[in-house]
């Protein structure tokens, strides 16, 4: 017997043993999800020493010519068309004119290549596009966004047949058809692959003639845009108790286009989700008769649609909520900080005051770094890949990170964004973000159980190949397989120990880092923080193996530190894209502080909790030797950043660009000229202040300021009047909304006729 059997009968069959009893087994529907997409830069932060160059290479996303000119043109009028106010009080929904300006400009036919007559573009403008539309209204953005996502749309591109993409996606694009995705129903929420909504083989008459088709029945709920949908994305259980297709019974998920003009199909009706006036409602369907050749990609594609929706979900779940998200974060930004400038109280602007400020500043990093990470995963997508993995921390870090600034926003503005009217800007903003949180993949679940569970076994360099090995049928070869994997696991898991922890003992200070100026000591760190993760994720498999799915607290603590692992390495990237900007570098150093700190705990609390006190202590050793890790920002920092927002700058229109700022009388630029005129007539109001004068009239004869300061001063006044201004209401104005009625409900619109 050579060496390689001795170790393999001796040493590996034990282990072997074990693993079959521990290490987590695949349900059909976790494989597909695990097949589904593509692992990128997760899997450098998890091999524990990132190769930094993969990151530094990646080509900063741009918009090409054409892309722009969407940008500054019917982006633009589009934001220019929508009054958020008149959508949700008034008129239940987007006007008219702006349905059908968005069907005329293609926005339904982004992600749709130019020869089916889409638009065809990247997902960094596909992106820029939802950011840009979100900063005006949550509704339009959404309604946009989500034929763009997971729907038909994106799964004709995947997986359907040419004959298919040539027949519905030049329709798609110029918004002839409507499309909406049916998979959430009452019983199948997030365990979505538990739905019962059903579909039959059998012959029918369809359009005059028998044909092989599926009799559907389902009842779906929540869905965005049915209530005007023309075309419906189906997800059901496909069986075939006749063998009418060959000798399988049951197929299980399958997807299907179901136009909702045939009989048996109910759509319409509305939901009211947290007062956003996007379409969404039931759709329902009781012997609905469609030909097979409606299941996407046809027969061949019976039964495949769970990895279909896993494979469009790591598409599209990685563009639409994180642009939505970094818009609110940017908007929540820019307007905060004017209004802390603008708004004085205890004679002061409220920016002044450390409390105040704490939130600004956390505001600002908040901006910055969930702009850095939508820009990286754009780069990400457009690099051709389906970052599944990703697509998971980006949404459930974005939404959550979207509601902390929204929040902060909210209490800075305080009575200005509590009270409700045209003139609150943040308030729609505030009731849209649960909405975020709950779709495409609920946050808690997202967290808990996606992020490490799904990011442990794609990206980890050898975990997924040794339970592929565990899966063989013949166990003979499977020991083989498995031996090999096992033996270069134990390999990387030395290393890594001696990694961790001369890099933990040392403070990062040798740790690797390439060559981007001030920013190099902080890539250190992250190399730091990359080894002691992948001993500890390590640790936390080993002792937990298949246990650590239920262990949800834990598996969301180690989420969170590869979650902030690649937040960060999107801040420092952004950091260098932008061409290492020494006055961006506290917004950089903000971003670092809060996100090590974050890891720090984290992985703290993953030692205090692990069950195995022996492998917790030995990682503890090896970790957090001395200390429990970083304490988060220093408030001089936090401070700092703040003050990027209280005053004009390049970092503070960086840090919002891209946003609609409104035009005319609009509550959004009436700000933004009362920021601009504060700063305008700062000098001047700081002389009267001093001189004790309140009328710029006496100034002016004082000799205190000149004529124009003082006509300055007076607009400055009026304008901020505006901006200090809430609305108010007759009685009746708010009484048609009151009223519950027991009657049929009917749109918005149709009540206030
Ligand atoms: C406005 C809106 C628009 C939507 N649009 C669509 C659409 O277009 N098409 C479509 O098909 N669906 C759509 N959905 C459905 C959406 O994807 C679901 O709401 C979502 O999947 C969660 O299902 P649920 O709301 O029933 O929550 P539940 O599944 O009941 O979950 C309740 C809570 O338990 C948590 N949870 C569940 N399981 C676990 C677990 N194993 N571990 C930890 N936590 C867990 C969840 O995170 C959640 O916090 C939409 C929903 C809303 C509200």
């Amino acid at each position: 017997m050579d060496w390689i059997g001795a170790r393999r009968k001796y040493l590996t069959r034990p282990v072997f043993a074990w693993a079959n009893k521990a290490l987590p087994s695949m349900s059909d529907t976790e494989r597909e999800a695990l097949e589904a997409g593509d692992v990128w830069l997760e899997a450098e932060l998890f091999t524990g020493n990132p190769d930094w160059q993969q990151l530094l290479d990646t080509p900063r996303p741009q918009l090409s010519a054409e892309e722009q000119a969407f940008m500054d043109g019917p982006v633009e009028e589009l934001c220019g068309m929508i009054d958020d106010w008149k959508i949700t009080w008034e008129d239940g929904d987007l006007p008219a004119e702006a349905w059908d300006f968005i069907r005329q400009n293609r926005f339904f036919g982004m992600i749709i290549p130019k020869k089916y007559g889409g638009l065809e573009f990247s997902a960094f403008a596909h992106s820029e596009v939802i950011r840009k539309i979100s900063s005006r209204s949550a509704t339009a953005a959404v309604t946009v966004m989500v034929p763009n996502s997971l729907g038909p749309g994106e799964l004709l591109l995947q997986f359907g047949t040419e004959e298919q993409r040539e027949y519905w996606l030049p329709k798609l694009a110029r918004g002839e058809e409507i499309p909406c995705f049916g998979l959430t129903s009452p019983e199948a929420g997030s365990d979505a692959a538990s739905m019962i909504d059903s579909g039959v083989i059998c012959r029918d008459r369809f359009n005059g003639e028998e044909v092989l088709g599926i009799r559907l029945n389902w009842r779906k709920r929540y869905i965005t845009l049915a209530p005007v949908a023309t075309v419906l994305g189906l997800a059901f259980k496909l069986r075939d108790p006749d063998r009418l297709l060959g000798d399988t019974e049951d197929y299980g998920i399958t997807v299907a286009l179901v136009p909702t003009d045939l009989p048996g199909v109910t759509v319409g009706r509305r939901h009211l989700p947290s007062f956003q006036m996007f379409q969404n409602g039931p759709v329902e369907g009781e012997d609905v008769f469609i030909p097979l050749d409606h299941v996407i990609g046809g027969k061949e594609q019976a039964g495949q649609g769970w990895k279909m929706l896993m494979s469009a979900l790591a598409a599209g779940r990685g563009i639409s909520l994180p642009s939505l998200s970094a818009a609110a974060a940017a908007f929540s930004a820019r307007t905060s900080g004017a209004y802390a400038r603008v708004r004085e109280q205890f004679n002061l602007p409220v920016g002044k005051f450390e409390g105040v400020q704490a939130r600004l500043g956390q505001i600002a990093g908040t901006a910055y770094l969930l702009d850095a990470a939508r820009r990286l995963t754009c780069a990400g997508l457009d690099g051709g890949r389906k970052l599944a993995v990703i697509s998971a921390i980006m949404k459930a870090q974005a939404t959550n990170r979207m509601r902390q600034a929204v929040n902060d926003a909210m209490d800075i503005h305080a009575g200005k964004a509590v009270i409700d009217g045209p003139s609150n800007y943040l308030g729609n903003l505030y009731r849209a973000v649960p909405v975020g949180i709950t779709v495409e993949g609920a946050n808690i679940l997202t967290r808990n159980l996606i992020i490490f569970g799904q990011g442990a076994i794609r990206s980890h360099p050898h975990l997924l190949k040794e339970m592929q090995a565990l899966e063989e049928e013949d166990r003979e070869t499977a020991l083989e397989k498995f031996d090999g994997a096992f033996w270069h696991h134990v390999g990387h898991g030395f290393k890594t120990l001696g990694r961790a922890w001369a890099r933990n003992w040392t403070g990062g200070l040798f740790a690797p880092a390439p060559k981007a100026g001030k920013a190099s000591r902080r890539y250190r760190q992250l190399s730091r923080r990359a080894a002691s993760f992948a001993l500890t994720a390590d640790f936390a498999l080993l002792t937990l193996g298949g246990a650590l799915k239920r262990k949800e607290m834990l598996s969301a603590r180690l989420g969170d530190i590869l979650s902030e692992l690649y937040l960060l390495s999107a801040a420092l990237k952004r950091w260098e894209d932008e061409g290492r900007k020494s006055e961006d570098l506290p917004l950089l150093d903000w971003c670092m502080a809060d996100g090590l700190a974050t890891i720090d705990r984290s992985f703290a609390e993953v030692f205090a909790n692990l069950p195995n006190r022996f492998f917790a202590a030995i990682a503890r050793f090896v970790i957090q030797p001395l200390e429990a890790g970083r304490r988060g920002p220093k408030d001089r920092l936090t401070m700092q950043c703040a003050e990027l927002l209280l005053a004009p700058s390049e970092t503070r229109d960086r840090l919002t660009s891209g946003l609609y700022l409104g035009r005319g009388e609009d509550a959004v630029a009436t700000l933004e000229e009362a920021f601009a005129l504060s700063v305008l007539t700062e000098r001047a109001r700081e002389t009267m202040r001093k001189a004790g004068i309140d009328e710029p009239e006496t100034a002016v004869a004082n000799g205190d300021i000149t004529n124009e300061e003082a006509a300055q001063i007076s607009n400055y006044r009026a304008v901020l009047a505006r901006v200090v201004a809430v609305d108010d209401f007759a009685p009746a104005e708010l009484s048609l909304h009151a009223t519950p009625t027991n009657e049929e409900p009917r749109p918005v619109r149709a009540a206030n006729a």
